[in-house]
């Protein structure tokens, strides 16, 4: 039986990037805010926010996540976040001196829950410092509700490392005054390499962040805030240019991949079996394709059938965060859904160049 992997990163080739290269060999421009980033900026900021706010380039989402918290945090102990994330959404906020403080998600998006975060926010008071909510497995939050905490003087950063691509109807997300993260690590949607960059409505934040990049300089190159390297090169930006030259084909085909996940559940009876989707509004450029199994059962079990047909899936984001050593001890409320969600959450394999047979045999080998 032949292999079908979890995933298969497929970077953009030379071919797509070589006039890029060129570029810098006869520049001689090799970072620091090089021509070749300020281009991928511009068309990133033209392209997929029309011009509005601003944006800017990082190493990687995790130093952005820090960056931006690190600009946006108020004085207060407590970064409120949900449990059910990756690793870095705990590790930037402690690197910022916070403490994470976990709200759990609801059972449909599986995002934090806005009105358990309310109550929290009311019982924490000023010792909230800064809300890091995650759109989860690429979707978009509700920025309205977002929006509202920041009029009332709470920073929001959101965790959105695998959303880019992902567009929404009936929000303007470069109304945003709070900061967006995403990701462009090599198994996201984005994919070149590692790198990521962060997003806001508020010009003004993205300059102080981009400040902080480059070791906190003014204009003087003397340090003028905390700061530090968090740059990325020009080779970097011409994979990311090459990138966004074929990027609206990699978002049809990721969501032609959505629909043949969506054609075969039906098709198998999944839903009517006890397995769930997520709940989740706009398109999204799936990264994996995620499920619930059934109640009475435990992901596990499925990780191992489908080892059995040949067929690689994982459980993101599972264990979650309060139950990985590093993140134990710290303080939550009750955690019910994230419990629930990550006994039963399955990722299943998305890739450009599966084909619609292999997402086939990976949904009928579920409810076999
Ligand atoms: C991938 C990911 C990150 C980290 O992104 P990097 O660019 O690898 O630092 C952070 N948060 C979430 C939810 C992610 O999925």
């Amino acid at each position: 039986m032949e292999l079908i992997p979890f995933l298969k990163p497929k970077v953009v080739t030379r071919p797509y990037y070589q006039r890029y290269l060129d570029e810098i060999d006869a520049s001689r421009l090799y970072t620091n805010n090089g021509p070749l980033n300020k281009r991928f900026e511009a068309r990133i900021l033209q392209e997929y926010f029309r011009c509005e706010g601003d944006v800017v380039t990082v190493s990687n989402a995790t130093i952005g996540l820090l960056l931006a918290i690190s600009q946006m945090k108020r004085p207060g102990k407590y970064a409120l976040m949900p449990s059910f994330t990756f690793p870095a959404t705990p590790l930037s906020t402690i690197w910022c001196g916070l403490e994470p403080y976990y709200v759990d998600i609801d059972m449909d998006r599986w995002c934090m829950d806005e009105d358990l975060l309310e109550m929290t926010l009311k019982k924490l008071g000023d010792e909230a410092a800064v809300v890091v909510p995650y759109a989860t497995f690429g979707t978009q939050l509700d920025l309205n509700y977002y929006s509202s905490l920041i009029k009332r003087g709470i920073p929001v950063v959101i965790d959105a490392a695998s959303s880019f691509g992902t567009t929404m109807e009936q929000q303007d997300i470069t109304r945003f005054e709070g900061a967006m993260v995403y990701s462009f690590h090599a198994t996201k949607s984005f994919g070149i390499g590692e790198g990521g960059i962060v997003y806001s409505g508020n010009r003004e934040l993205i300059q102080r962040i981009r400040c902080a990049t480059n070791f906190g300089f003014n204009e003087e190159r003397v340090s003028s805030q905390l700061g530090l390297n968090g740059k990325i090169s020009e080779y970097t930006a011409a994979i990311g240019l090459a990138t966004l030259d074929v990027f609206s084909e990699k978002i049809r085909i990721r969501e032609k991949i959505g629909e043949w996940y969506k054609k075969a559940w039906s098709d198998y009876k999944l839903e009517e079996a006890g397995w769930r989707l997520q709940a989740a509004t706009g398109k999204i450029t799936y990264q994996f394709y995620p499920l619930l199994c059934p109640p009475e059962q435990e992901n596990i079990y499925y990780v191992n059938k489908l080892r059995a047909s040949a067929i690689q899936v994982r459980t993101y984001f599972s264990p979650p965060c309060h139950r990985q050593e590093m993140f134990r001890l710290h303080p939550r409320t009750s955690l019910t859904a994230t419990e629930e969600i990550s006994r039963r959450i399955l990722s299943l394999p998305v890739w450009e160049d599966i084909s619609q047979e292999q997402v086939d045999r990976i949904v009928r080998s579920l409810g076999e």
